[in-house]
């Protein structure tokens, strides 16, 4: 496996979709995830919940990493020009990458070429990111936060990380994990993990997305509850580019249909 993903990487096997992100306020589109795939063409399509763990073991990650910050910002001036809407991009970034010393450059270099401004861009990582090299992970952050970038914990409530890193890191934001949002409507203890979530959030200011909202029960109830935004298959599979067009331009989505 090692060297399939090295080779699919060094040969640019790798390309990203789009995962659209609605408010629930109003319903509106507000911004997307990059995901990432890769097209072995040995192995055919790979999940990156499969490559990213060897990426990532291998450092290669670091510059996948760099080619997907590069590829996602392009991407998302692309989509505010077509769309007309200030869209954001959410970036899953590997604490490798942190590692690295040269994030920070890349993404603001990457901001600068293709004319984004920093707001646009969230970064994804998981809580077990934050408590390995807290040191650099807090500078890191700074420097980020400093030009507006914002930070958001993913998979919010599976790690090992303990509630004091909300505090000490300077989160801006929480994504409640899918494990929970499946039984949000089935299961008294999903429901009970949710609302603390998000009574939590909102007492400590942070914004909230809901991920994996598969049908209109949880999306009801992440409503009352007060969730910012959610994300799932109910609203929208991750897509290329070229079809995130549906998202923003209704007529074409009803094509889509
Ligand atoms: P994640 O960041 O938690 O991404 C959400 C995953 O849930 C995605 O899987 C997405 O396709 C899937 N998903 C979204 N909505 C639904 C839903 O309603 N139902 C179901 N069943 N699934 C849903 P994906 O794309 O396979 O990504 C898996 C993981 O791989 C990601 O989890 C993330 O940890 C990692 N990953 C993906 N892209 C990147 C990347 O560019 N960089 C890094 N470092 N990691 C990435
Ligand atoms: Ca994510
Ligand atoms: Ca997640």
């Amino acid at each position: 496996m090692q060297a399939i993903i090295t080779e699919a990487i060094a040969e640019r096997h790798c390309y990203l979709v789009y995962q659209p992100q609605f408010g629930l306020g109003d319903g509106e589109l507000k911004g997307f995830e990059a995901l990432v795939r890769c097209q072995s063409p040995h192995f055919g399509l790979i999940s990156p919940a499969d490559f990213i763990p060897f990426a990532e073991e291998s450092g290669d990650i670091v510059e996948l990493g760099r080619w997907i910050t590069r590829q996602a910002i392009h991407d998302l001036a692309k989509m505010r020009k077509h769309s007309g809407m200030p869209l954001y991009m959410s970036i899953n970034v590997s604490p490798r990458q942190v590692q690295a010393g040269d994030i920070y450059e890349t993404f603001m270099k990457a901001l600068m070429d293709l004319n984004v401004p920093p707001q646009a861009v969230k970064l994804e990582l998981t809580e077990t990111a934050l408590i390995q090299n807290p040191g650099l992970i807090a500078r890191t952050f700074k420097a980020f936060q400093g030009d507006g970038i914002k930070i958001w914990l993913d998979d919010f409530g599976t790690g090992f990380a303990s509630l004091n890193l909300l505090r000490e890191f300077k989160i801006d934001g929480l994504k409640i994990d899918k494990s929970f949002v499946d039984g949000l409507h089935s299961s008294e203890d999903d429901f009970t993990i949710c609302s603390a979530i998000l009574a939590m959030a909102q007492r400590l200011g942070l914004s909230t997305v809901a991920e994996g909202v598969e049908s209109d029960p949880q999306l009801q109830i992440l409503s009352q509850l007060g969730c910012d935004s959610v994300q799932g298959y109910l609203t929208g599979k991750p897509a290329t580019l070229e079809d995130c067009s549906q998202f923003w331009n209704p007529a074409s989505k009803k094509q889509c249909a």
